[in-house]
C-alpha cells in the first residue's frame, strides 16, 4: 500500500513536466500591427514606485513608460522604441520581446485587440485526439 502511494506521488510529480499539461495555446501569426508594444501589462508591478524599482534592477525596463490604466486599474505600459507600427531596435530588442508571444501558456492571457494571434483553450481530450490522429 505504501508502495502505491509513493508511485502515485512519483507519477504526479512527473506529470508536471509533461508539456501537454498546459491548457492554452496561441495560434495565428503576427501581422506587424505593433499593438503589443503599446499595450503591455505586467503581473509584477502595481505601483509607480515598483515600476521605478524594477527599472533600476532590470535596465531593459527603462524603454517602457506608463501609458495609462485599463478599466480595472491595471497599468498599461508602452515602449518608446515603437516607431509607427515597428520596433526601431528590432535586432537589439530584449529577450522578453523576442519570446513574445509564448506559444503555450499555463494561465489565460488576452492578446491585444486586432492582434493576428488567438488564445485557444486546449483540454486534455484535445491532446488525446491529437495523439490518435498522429
Ligand atoms: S499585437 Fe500581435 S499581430 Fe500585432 S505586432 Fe504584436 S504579436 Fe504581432
Ligand atoms: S523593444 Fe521593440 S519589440 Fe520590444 S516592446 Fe519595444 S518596440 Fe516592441
Amino acid at each position: 500500500m505504501i508502495t502505491d502511494l509513493i508511485k502515485s506521488i512519483y507519477w504526479e510529480v512527473l506529470s508536471y513536466f509533461v508539456p501537454e499539461r498546459q491548457t492554452y495555446e496561441i495560434i495565428g501569426e503576427c501581422t506587424k500591427c505593433g499593438k503589443c508594444c503599446e499595450n503591455i501589462y505586467s503581473a509584477y508591478m502595481y505601483t509607480e514606485k515598483e515600476f521605478e524599482f524594477m527599472k533600476k534592477i532590470f535596465p531593459s525596463y527603462r524603454r517602457f513608460y506608463i501609458k495609462g490604466k485599463d478599466e480595472f486599474g491595471n497599468f498599461v505600459f508602452a515602449c518608446k522604441y515603437l516607431k509607427g507600427n515597428l520596433c526601431s531596435v528590432y535586432d537589439k530588442r530584449p529577450r522578453l520581446c523576442r519570446s513574445y508571444p509564448q506559444k503555450r501558456l499555463a494561465v489565460y492571457a488576452k492578446m491585444p485587440d486586432g492582434c493576428g494571434y488567438t488564445v485557444v483553450k486546449k483540454s486534455f481530450e484535445d491532446y488525446l485526439k491529437k495523439d490518435k490522429e498522429n
